[in-house]
């Protein structure tokens, strides 16, 4: 891990779904390109936004923003219960824009519910993603990857699953 390492939108998503995940991410243990969820979300955004040209943006090297259009960051998304997650990833692309001059906003879309968010970066946002920045730097700093008691239902379609759980029988419901 180098310290310096800049923290990416995926790690605030990842923190809020499980700071074990993050940790492994920021320790750069990647096993995410091998997930059947993860080729799930890229089919559904292939197939969904096929006519929109999509393409992802990349914001000096580690911010990759699904695809932008008129200014506006656009992100896409599969799962309803992580929507917590999806809106302080999408926060910390507007935060990072921000920082670089540009003041936009976002909208989150759900295209397997055919639903979108859109997603300001108000001041009460900002607060809330300032914390959980130096929450994720506080993780970065921690040597071992914390404890997760006990595999929970998002351990299913998690990328680690193996790697955290492969002793274990079954995951609860
Ligand atoms: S398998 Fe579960 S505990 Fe392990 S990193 Fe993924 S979500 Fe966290």
């Amino acid at each position: 891990m180098n310290p310096s390492d800049p923290i990416t939108g995926t790690h605030i998503h990842y923190f809020l779904v499980c700071p074990r995940k993050c940790w492994l991410s920021l320790h750069h243990l990647h096993q995410e390109a091998d997930s059947d969820l993860v080729e799930l979300g890229r089919l559904t955004h292939e197939r969904t936004f096929a006519r929109q040209q999509m393409r992802e943006v990349d914001v000096d090297g580690f911010l990759r923003i699904d695809f932008t259009s008129e200014g506006i960051v656009h992100e896409i998304k599969h799962g309803q219960s992580e929507e917590q997650a999806h809106r302080m990833q999408l926060a910390y692309y507007l935060y990072q824009l921000r920082l670089r001059g540009v003041q936009t906003h976002g909208v989150l879309h759900y295209p397997n519910q055919r639903r979108k968010e859109r997603v300001e970066l108000t001041p009460e946002l900002e607060a809330e993603l300032q914390q959980v920045i130096q929450q994720v730097e506080a993780l970065r700093q921690q040597p071992l990857p914390p404890q997760v008691p006990r595999p929970m239902r998002i351990c299913r379609s998690c990328a680690y699953e193996e790697f955290c759980w492969s002793d274990d029988e079954e995951v609860e419901q």
